[in-house]
């Protein structure tokens, strides 16, 4: 079913939650265990995110380095589809264009079609870690809007090879990432705004926020998109803290802001356990205020571990 429709089917905040592919050679049955604690809470659907290619170097006998491409989270196909055999659930995969071709996104989304997949939540994707610019495969995307406009087109039965006659169109629906304090590359939150009214002119029918832990955030961006005409349902992205260190290493990944208050509570923490604690007790509050202010779903980036995402859905759900 459709994100869309989850959202007008139901009279209560919806929970759901990401996951990320397990890396290369670790099998599945970890990713199970870190989803069923979550499933009594029953999320509607469960995001899995996709991961690009990186460029590791390995030193050869003659004392060379040689470069090599290595994906180290594959999967997020398959891991869609065990989901849905598993457990009663849409599962949204995330597409991105980095490291894609026209031709490869198009064949994927051929696959998540017959897998009878509702949803995709269409990303530009970063850039490869060790270069320091978004760099689009020749014949790729550069941005989500060029996403959009080509899994719009599928939705007509518009392929990539225009002569293709009755194509079967697919129906889609289309998610796409908002950023409460801007996408770091965005010159200001004005120009962001702009490029995330063209996403949902273009065919975005909802939008994921980026984490943020200071709700007057979510709430400024959504009275802005409102006076931008961004009218469709905005989803608030969360995440618990759970380690001392995440308070330097989430701004430093997300170009986050953590507010004063949080980041003494955990820096005053002895271990990561307490830290842990802190950061629970926070999302719970955030999630509470915004469950008041009415958001149509709370989805939490639960890095593929459960216990910290069950401590909070306990208390709101
Ligand atoms: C909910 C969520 C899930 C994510 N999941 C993943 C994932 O699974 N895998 C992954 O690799 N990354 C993921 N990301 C990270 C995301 O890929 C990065 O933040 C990326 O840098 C931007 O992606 P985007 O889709 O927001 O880009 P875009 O919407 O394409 O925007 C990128 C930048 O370009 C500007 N811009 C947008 N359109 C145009 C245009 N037409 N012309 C000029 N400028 C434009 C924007 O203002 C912005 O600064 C996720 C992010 C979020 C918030």
């Amino acid at each position: 079913m459709k994100i869309t429709d989850h959202i007008k089917q139901s009279k209560n905040t919806l929970f759901s939650f990401e996951i990320l592919p397990p890396l290369k050679g670790e099998g599945i049955t970890t990713l199970f265990e870190s989803i069923e604690p979550l499933m009594e809470f029953k999320p509607p659907f469960i995001d899995v995110t996709y991961h690009r290619e990186e460029f590791v170097y390995k030193k050869r006998e003659n004392g060379l380095l040689e470069k090599i491409s290595t994906r180290k989270r594959p999967g997020t196909v398959g891991i869609c589809a065990a989901i849905m055999n598993r457990y009663e659930v849409d599962a949204v995969p995330h597409i991105i264009c980095g490291g894609f071709s026209r031709e490869e996104t198009e064949n994927a989304l051929i696959d998540l079609d017959f897998l009878g997949i509702d949803n995709v939540l269409l990303l530009r994707g970063d850039a490869i870690k060790s270069e320091g610019n978004f760099v689009p495969d020749p014949n790729g995307h550069n941005y989500a809007t060029d996403l959009i406009e080509q899994v719009v087109k599928m939705n007509k039965g518009m392929y990539i090879d225009d002569e293709m006659q009755h194509a079967t169109p697919s129906d889609f629906c289309i998610g796409v990432a908002g950023y409460p304090e801007k996408h770091f590359e965005a010159p200001n939150l004005k120009t962001d705004l702009k490029y995330l009214k063209h996403k949902a002119d273009m065919g975005a029918e909802y939008i994921v926020t980026q984490m943020f832990f200071d709700n007057k955030k979510y709430f400024e961006f959504v009275q802005k998109c409102k006076e931008a005409g961004i009218n469709i349902p905005i989803i608030p992205g969360l995440k618990p803290i759970t380690s001392r260190k995440q308070i330097s290493i989430l701004p430093s990944i997300f170009h986050i802001d953590i507010p004063d208050d949080l980041a003494e509570a955990i820096e005053d923490c002895k271990d990561d356990k307490q830290a842990r604690e802190v950061g629970i007790k926070w999302a719970i509050q955030q999630s509470k205020e915004l469950v008041e202010f009415g958001v149509p779903c709370l989805h939490y980036y639960s890095m593929s571990k459960s216990h910290a995402v069950k401590k909070i859905a306990e208390a709101l759900f």
